[in-house]
Order: C-alpha cells, then sequence, then structure tokens
C-alpha cells in the first residue's frame, strides 16, 4: 500500500494539445501510485493544474483557475495542489507567493518527477517546486487503459530553436529536442492496440523533426507510420512554413493515411511585421508553399494562426493580412490579439497598438474568415465525404444555427470538418459505432459544421472523396 491508496485525482488542462497530451500521461504516471480519476474538483485528493502561458489571456485565466482552489483547499487541509506546465517553468517559486495554498510547482521537463515530488510533500509536509530543465524532454509513455477515443495524441518534439519575437515557447519548452522513432511506432501501436483509429503527431515544429539529432527526417516518420497496420488516419501540428519541405508535400500526395489537412500559421500577411516577428519567411515564400501543396494535394485543407496588432503593424499591415486571407482562402484560422510576453523579445518594442484598435482588426478579421468558411461549407454540399465516427453528436439543441437533431451522430472529415449525420434505413446503429469510417452525403453546411446522411453501405470509403483510399 502507497500513501496514496485509493486516492482521486483531477487534472485541469488549459491551453494546446501537448498539454492534453501531458495532462493524458500525468493522469496514466500517477495511477501506480493508487490514484484514480476523480469525478469533479470537489471530490479529488489531489488537483493539478496543466497551465499555459502562450498569451497573457492564458496565464490570467491560470491565476483565476487557482484562485477557486483556495476555498476547496481551505474546506479540505489534505487537499494537494500541483502547478505543472508552461506558467509553472516561467513562474517558478512566484506561483507559491500568488497561491500559498499551491503545494507543488514542476515544470515542463519535470512531470517524470510528478510521483516523487508527492512523495516528498507527503513524508515531509513541505512545498516542493522543480523547475530545472535538465530532465528529460519526453515522459516515460504510459499505455491507455480503457481507452474509448478514436483519436489520439503523441507527441514527438519538444521545445523550439526558432525565437519568433513575440513566442515564450523556447523559454518555457526549452530548445528543439525530437523523440526517437523507435518510440513513436511503439506509442502509436499501443494506442491503435486500445482501440484508437487516428493519431495526431505533436510538436511545436514537426517540419524540423530529427534534424538535431540525426533522426530520420518528418516525411520518412510518417511512411513509417503509414505502414502500421490497424492506424487509420494521421494527422500533425504545428508546421512551420519555412521548414515545409518538398519530402512533406510528397507525402501529402503519396500516403493513404495522412489527412489532406495542413495547419499552417501564417501570423501577419504583412512581410514587414513577419519580418519583425523574425518568422524568416516572406508572403510570396508562404504563397508559394500553399500553390505546391494544392498541386500535390488539390483537396487539402489549410488552417492557419494570426496576430492582430504586433508592435508596429499599421492598418497598411492589416490590409496585407485580409488580403492573405482572401487569397489563401483558409477553411478556418484561429486568431489572436497581440500580448506582451515577459520573457518575450517584443515585450520590449516600443510601437505597441492600442487595445480598441486590435479589437476592431481582430473583429474584421474573423467576420472575413467566417464568410470564408461558410463559402468553403457551402461548396461540400452534394459531396460524400469518408467520415471517421467519433460518437453521438454532442449538440441536441435547437436554435444555434449548427444545432444537430436528437440521435445525430458525429464524426470528422479527413479535412478535420466537423459532420453530423442521422442513419438512412440502409444503416443500423452498430454499424457507425466510434471508428468506424463512412461515407456520407453533405445536405447542409453550418459556420461550424455539416451535416448529412450515410450513402448505400454498397459505397466504399475509398471511394468517397476527401479521403485517399484506403483499407476500411
Ligand atoms: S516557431 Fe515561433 S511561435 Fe512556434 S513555438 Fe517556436 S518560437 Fe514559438
Amino acid at each position: 500500500m502507497t500513501p496514496f491508496s485509493s486516492k482521486t485525482l483531477y487534472v485541469h488542462t488549459i491551453g494546446c494539445q501537448m498539454n492534453v497530451y501531458d495532462g493524458e500521461q500525468i493522469a496514466r504516471g500517477l495511477a501506480p501510485l493508487g490514484y484514480r480519476l476523480a469525478d469533479s474538483l470537489k471530490s479529488a485528493d489531489l488537483i493539478v493544474v496543466n497551465t499555459c502561458a502562450i498569451r497573457e489571456k492564458a496565464e490570467q485565466k491560470v491565476f483565476s483557475f487557482l484562485g477557486r482552489l483556495a476555498g476547496l483547499k481551505e474546506n479540505n487541509p489534505d487537499l494537494i495542489i500541483a502547478v505543472g506546465g508552461c506558467v509553472a517553468q516561467q513562474e517558478g517559486e512566484r506561483i507559491l507567493s500568488r497561491a500559498p495554498y499551491v503545494d507543488i510547482v514542476f515544470g515542463t521537463r519535470s512531470i517524470d518527477r510528478l510521483p516523487g515530488l508527492l512523495e516528498s510533500v507527503a513524508a515531509t509536509g513541505r512545498r516542493q517546486v522543480a523547475v530545472a530543465m535538465d530532465g528529460d524532454a519526453f515522459l516515460t509513455p504510459r499505455p491507455p487503459e480503457n481507452e474509448t477515443r478514436v483519436s489520439g495524441f503523441v507527441t514527438i518534439m519538444q521545445g523550439c530553436d526558432n525565437h519568433c519575437t513575440y513566442c515564450v515557447v523556447p523559454s518555457v519548452r526549452g530548445p528543439e529536442t525530437s523523440k526517437p522513432p523507435a518510440d513513436i511506432l511503439a506509442e502509436v501501436e499501443a494506442l491503435t492496440a486500445a482501440g484508437v483509429r487516428e493519431v495526431t503527431l505533436l510538436g511545436q515544429n514537426v517540419n524540423s523533426y530529427g534534424r538535431k539529432e540525426g533522426l530520420c527526417a518528418f516525411p520518412e516518420l510518417l511512411r513509417m507510420l503509414n505502414d502500421l497496420p490497424g492506424l487509420d488516419r494521421i494527422r500533425f501540428t504545428t508546421s512551420h512554413p519555412k521548414d515545409l519541405s518538398d519530402g512533406l508535400i510528397a507525402a501529402f500526395r503519396d500516403l493513404p493515411k495522412l489527412c489532406n489537412h495542413i495547419h499552417l500559421p501564417i501570423q501577419s500577411g504583412s512581410d514587414r511585421i513577419l519580418k519583425r516577428m523574425n518568422r524568416k519567411y516572406t508572403r510570396a515564400v508562404y504563397l508559394d508553399r500553399i500553390d505546391r501543396l494544392r498541386a500535390a494535394c488539390p483537396e487539402i485543407a489549410v488552417t492557419s494562426d494570426f496576430i492582430v496588432g504586433f508592435p508596429g503593424e499599421t492598418d497598411a499591415d492589416f490590409q496585407e493580412t485580409l488580403s492573405i486571407i482572401e487569397t489563401v482562402g483558409y477553411d478556418s484560422l484561429f486568431a489572436f490579439q497581440y500580448s506582451d510576453r515577459p520573457a518575450a523579445p517584443a515585450a520590449r518594442f516600443s510601437d505597441k497598438v492600442p487595445d480598441p484598435v486590435k479589437a476592431a482588426r481582430l473583429q474584421q478579421l474573423l467576420d472575413l474568415q467566417k464568410r470564408i468558411t461558410l463559402a468553403k461549407h457551402r461548396s461540400l454540399v452534394g459531396r460524400v465525404e469518408t467520415v471517421l465516427v467519433d460518437g453521438p453528436a454532442k449538440k441536441q439543441t435547437t436554435g444555434d444555427p449548427d444545432s444537430v437533431p436528437a440521435a445525430a451522430w458525429s464524426g470528422r472529415t479527413a479535412g478535420n470538418k466537423i459532420v453530423n449525420f442521422t442513419l438512412t434505413s440502409h444503416w443500423k446503429p452498430e454499424d457507425v459505432r466510434p471508428g468506424r469510417l463512412i461515407p456520407v452525403r453533405i445536405d447542409a453546411a453550418f459556420p461550424h459544421s455539416l451535416r448529412g446522411r450515410p450513402v448505400d453501405r454498397g459505397l466504399r470509403p475509398s471511394d468517397a472523396k476527401g479521403e485517399k483510399s484506403h483499407a476500411a
């Protein structure tokens, strides 16, 4: 019996998919100590807050969430609160001053130390801080138990060497480090053995995977994964445009399991701003990459990230951003107002854009993209798309433009679009269980989703649009 037998754990994750992956691994890593997932925050014996420092808002969210935990600790002095992730790495001991009820602060390269830190708290009653960057870049992977999802994440790289002037990742996640291919293959095999059909490979810049260590190049890793039985779809994020190689473009053409979707963050359409951001590509280079991707894979969906109101951004620069959105015709995008990050060089740039200007530009950008996304969705009406079934559709409400009828199912296309569908007489519920690939004819388009119905079961998924042929 460990001192933690029959205890419960609640992991609260803020931020990106990499944090989601870390959160899953934390939960699996604590299982041997007797921790099981709690039903709610209130019933947990240990709360792990997995934090994000990428934007000011995300960091504010962390401290506002920690504020909510103060009362829980007061009512239950035995509750242990641990804070990990990028804010923990950035703030270290300062978290203990701002939130004195926190017991453990552990950094991005100290996740594997969490069981030992818990034991130290139990043995000494003293608070613990572990934020040295000398720990392992990668967690010891823990195979999933009772996996119910059809999609899983695998982190293949940690850290970044690019030093974009607005970004804290190089300081909170450390230098770029790649995981050996054999470890990645073993992790993906463990996921597929547990029922996962789609895997998303994660890293700050997967396009430079393996370069420093002399491992295989990223397209080669994709080819190895493409050959794994039991895996139906491969996705990855995020790509840096400067490192998007011809080999990767060819992989979109050649690999049946590689989904026809790329997330290619551009951040700004203005060369002047891209230079100040230290992005190391121009608008023309980016557009050339998009042309080559579309030549290799005409149906590829393209999504991106934008920062609005970067220091020094003029109206003319912002117009360049709007024009590149029109030119590329993104399927969707994420856009944020610039915010200073204390550890990032741009925090010291003097020509800041006023908040109301940033807010107005962001709204203009989002309105433009909403129109483009809806047009893209409408262009799919009447087509048959292969959908990987996730499970029952989530929203059963009316009044929302994307609302779905009761008893609808949900899944995603290879282009990563949500499709809600109801069954026709050809299909029984057991035919559309999670993990199945089925052909769905698109009947209606909405801002955030599509709606359709499965076509005749005689049509194989490989006959449908939007999925390269593969065994169903
Ligand atoms: S590529 Fe730039 S934005 Fe992306 S993680 Fe690295 S430094 Fe940050």
